[in-house]
């Protein structure tokens, strides 16, 4: 019997989880987090405006894997020691004979709140959303959602100040000239205050300074500057702080380390956007991969999807929905993304 220890929860080893209650495992596995439970971003939108609360936003982890006969451990793992197989955490050290890292990213940018990881969401954004000032750097999906459901969030709640997005581009730019130029009329018009075009230089204690030496007080600061990695991966891999992976999801040296989601760069494709829709996806060929692995098998080839459907909340139950060069925004939008969000917990609840 063979030791496998799945770290952090996840959406690929949340899958994994949810297939292992329905079947034998010969094997045994653990699981690493260091919370009980794991928050889902795609409702941290609706969890800011005030729409769900703490329990709707996240899955249960610890029950899950007593359903699924896996071992559950609270921790964070700080090291790896790829030749021994072993990785070390702030508790204890763990040796497994395969391993695999599902932990998301994390955000170096600035030394100031953050979200990451992501059980720490509710309490941050709780104390952000009702600062004096509250001002998110990052014109991405995560910014522009998080932004304009604070805004709704204040409205709701008298507080006056208005809230404050500083992007480098154009705001979700990466999405497409029209999704962006439709997402900034949009977020205008409900009042949002963006810079757009600047670099942030410094975050001084009450003002943060722009590359255009724009001056912008504020109170509560949330960096959401796209991901990063983690420390943790610089004994296997030379140049970055991302888990190297080949199209198995396999590392290219060390073939009992596994990953998926965004703390992995797989090789051939690089640049592949760090979302949770090519995270859940990665879920069912890695826990194929680790099991073909140990039987010797043949591995599978992980192969992403061209397009995915993005849907952005934009506050006060309205949405854009763009998929492709194809955007629209309105309340039909918000709607099926509600139900899409409400789907995927459902899958997680017991
Ligand atoms: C506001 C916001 C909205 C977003 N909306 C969407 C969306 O609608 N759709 C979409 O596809 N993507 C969205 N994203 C991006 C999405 O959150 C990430 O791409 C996705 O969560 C990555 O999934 P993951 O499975 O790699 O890791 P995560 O979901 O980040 O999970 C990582 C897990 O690992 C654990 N962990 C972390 N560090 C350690 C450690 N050292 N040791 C052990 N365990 C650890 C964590 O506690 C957690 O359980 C959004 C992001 C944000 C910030």
């Amino acid at each position: 019997m063979s030791h496998i220890v799945l770290i952090g929860g996840g959406h690929a080893h949340l899958g994994i989880l949810r297939s292992l209650r329905k079947k034998n495992i010969i094997h045994k596995v653990t699981l690493i987090s260091p919370s009980p439970f794991q928050y889902y971003s795609g409702m941290f939108s609706g969890f800011t405006e005030g729409i769900y609360t703490e329990d709707d936003i996240r899955v249960n982890v610890q029950l899950l894997c007593q359903e699924a006969n896996v071992q559950f451990i609270e921790d964070t793992i700080e090291q790896i020691d790829p030749q021994t197989k072993k990785v070390m955490g702030q508790k204890g050290s763990y040796s497994f004979d395969l391993v695999s890292f599902n932990i998301g990213s994390t955000s170096k940018a600035f030394d100031t709140n953050k979200i990451k990881p992501n059980f720490h969401f509710t309490k941050e954004i709780s104390i952000f959303r009702a600062s004096e000032r509250p001002v998110i750097i990052g014109g991405g999906a995560a910014g522009i959602e998080l932004a304009l459901s604070t805004l709704a969030w204040r409205r709701r709640h008298n507080e006056e100040n208005p809230v404050i997005l500083i992007s480098s581009t154009p705001i979700l730019s990466t999405y497409g000239e029209k999704a962006s130029k439709r997402i900034t009329d949009v977020a205008r018009k409900k009042g949002l205050l963006i810079y757009e075009n600047q670099r942030v230089k410094e975050v001084a204690s009450t003002y943060i300074l722009t590359d255009k030496e724009e001056i912008i007080p504020y109170s509560h600061v949330l960096p959401l500057t796209g991901p990063t990695g983690h420390e943790l991966f610089k004994s296997c891999s030379s140049s970055h702080d991302f888990l190297p992976v080949t199209s198995y999801l396999q590392h290219p040296t060390y073939p009992y380390i596994f990953g998926a989601g965004d703390c992995i760069e797989i090789e051939d494709n690089p640049t592949l956007p760090k979302n949770g829709v090519y995270a859940v996806r990665q879920g069912s060929v890695l826990w194929d991969n680790m099991n073909h692995y140990l039987e010797n098998k043949p591995l599978n080839t992980f192969t992403p999807q061209k397009q995915f459907l993005s849907i952005l909340s934009t506050g006060d139950k309205e949405g854009l929905f763009v998929y492709g060069s194809f955007s629209f925004h309105g309340r039909i939008a918000w709607k099926l993304k509600h139900y899409i969000d409400q789907k995927f917990m459902e899958k997680h609840k017991l």
